[in-house]
């Protein structure tokens, strides 16, 4: 019986489709896989209702549960909304291209212009830094530092200037040295006192006099339900044309990322994730979307039942069982596929109502699957075509006994069990008249 149910996961006859009612409690759950993730409610509610309106219709996959299957239309969806694809950055036609870093202080802006500055000068072109950040003294420091860390020239003019004039100076140099790319750092401000006019009109102004290819926000990957604020304000004032998420390195599931997008409609282009100067990457929508479900198991689970169960192959069985075709080329055929989609106890797992198989259980059934398999490779072809061969012939099974080292009752009983499928299969799809089972003639 155990064999049964392995196999039923394989063609999960009655296909399933998402409704309305089954949705619900799986959306709960991925409802709060947001909100845990720190996506903000009102994006979150957005979703939620997008989501549920595109998937009640959707068929299941065969061998996968209803909620598998709508994580998994979660995740291309949350995919989509951070931009499908990577962001690659942008570049001017004239040289240089200016990149302007904005953001609250803290979030990690002077670490990622100089993170930025090295992986640009590993694409093969040259840099200039600015740093721009003339309230706090240590700032500069620090950009000075890095900036030699990492090989890169850093423009400072001290803090008793305005950032729109070190701006100034700062790209005068940058045409001077003949550099690919300029980035400049600029000042941000504490959390707490929330963002203030004079930091804008500030941004603004610098903003004017580098007109920038791109304007990135550094979003801290923690921030929270605070994200989708925090870029709507910056998008408004200063017009962003992208964001870095840093310290995706933490804990956090990084829930900003999917607020970026969706209030500003611009796309996260990198991601910072670790203190040194290398950690800095492209943004990829699909690895984000699946931190932040924090679903791992069950996507790649439903990637690989997608894989292997190819529609056609499905289709095409369907069309034998009703028949009642299948064969042990079938059955060899399904017994490999449960095998591809990994060890028996994982893919038992995901079947609804089958936690409750113990591992002994487990054990017995995939033992009788390999003696089933030895009993079939012995089968000549049309024995495996013609079962029925096998159920008139006592001198065929024997033959089969002797080839495959197995006793004569257990040749018959792996015939009886492949004709009893037959008819379980049948009347699992609905088709009631079922079949009756040949008894084997002695
Ligand atoms: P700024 O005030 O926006 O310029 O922020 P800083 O660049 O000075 O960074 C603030 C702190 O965050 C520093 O201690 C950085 O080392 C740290 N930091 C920046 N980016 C990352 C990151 O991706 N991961 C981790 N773990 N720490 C980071
Ligand atoms: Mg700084």
């Amino acid at each position: 019986i155990a064999l049964f149910l392995i196999l039923f996961i394989a063609f999960d006859v009655e296909r399933e489709v998402l409704t309305k009612e089954n949705i619900v409690e799986p959306m709960r759950d991925i409802r709060r896989a947001l909100l845990e993730a720190d996506v903000s409610l009102p994006v979150v509610r957005r979703f939620i209702q997008a989501v549920s309106d595109q998937a009640v219709g959707t068929g299941v996959i065969r061998g996968v549960r209803p909620d598998q299957q709508l994580v998994k239309i979660v995740r291309d969806e949350l995919v989509k909304l951070m931009g499908g694809e990577v962001s690659e950055l942008l570049f001017s036609n004239t040289k240089p291209t200016v990149i302007l870093l904005a953001g609250l202080q803290g979030v990690g802006k002077t670490t990622v212009s100089a993170k930025l500055a090295l992986y640009l000068k590993k694409l093969g072109k040259s840099c200039m830094l600015i740093a721009g950040d003339v309230y706090r003294p240590a700032a500069i420091d620090q950009l000075v530092i890095l900036g030699e860390q990492v090989g890169v020239p850093v423009y400072a003019a001290g803090t008793d200037i305005k950032p729109a004039e070190i701006a100034r100076q700062g790209l005068a140099e940058a045409r001077k040295k003949n550099v690919d790319l300029v980035i400049m750092d600029t000042a941000g401000r504490l959390q707490a006192r929330l963002i203030d006019k004079a930091m804008m009109d500030e941004l603004k102004e610098v903003k004017k006099v580098l007109n920038p290819t791109e304007v990135l926000l550094v979003v801290d990957a923690m921030t929270g339900q605070e994200a989708a604020a925090l870029v709507t304000t910056f998008n408004v004032e200063i017009g962003i044309t992208g964001a870095i998420l840093t310290k995706l390195d933490g804990d956090s599931r990084g829930g900003a990322a999917l607020s970026v997008k969706e209030v500003s409609g611009k796309p996260i282009k990198l991601v910072g994730r670790g203190e040194r100067m290398e950690d800095l990457e492209p943004f990829y929508p699909d690895r984000m979307a699946g931190r932040i479900l924090g679903m791992g198991d069950v996507l790649s689970f439903v990637e690989k039942a997608q894989e292997v169960m190819q529609q056609e192959d499905a289709e095409e069985l369907q069309k034998k069982i009703m028949s009642a075709k299948f064969d042990f080329n079938d059955f060899l055929k399904q017994t490999r596929t449960v095998a591809q989609m990994g060890s028996m106890s994982r893919v038992i797992g995901m079947i609804p109502g089958m936690a409750k198989v113990t591992p002994a259980q487990i054990r017995e059934a995939e033992k009788s699957l390999q003696l089933m398999e030895s009993m079939i490779e012995v089968m000549t072809p049309e024995e495996r075509e013609k079962p029925e061969l096998l159920a008139e012939s006592p001198e065929r099974r024997k033959r089969v006994a002797k080839e495959s080292g197995k006793t004569e009752q257990q040749v018959s009983q792996l015939v009886a069990q492949l004709f009893q499928m037959r008819v379980r299969m049948k009347n699992l799809m609905g088709v009631m008249e079922g079949g009756s089972l040949p008894t084997l003639s002695n």
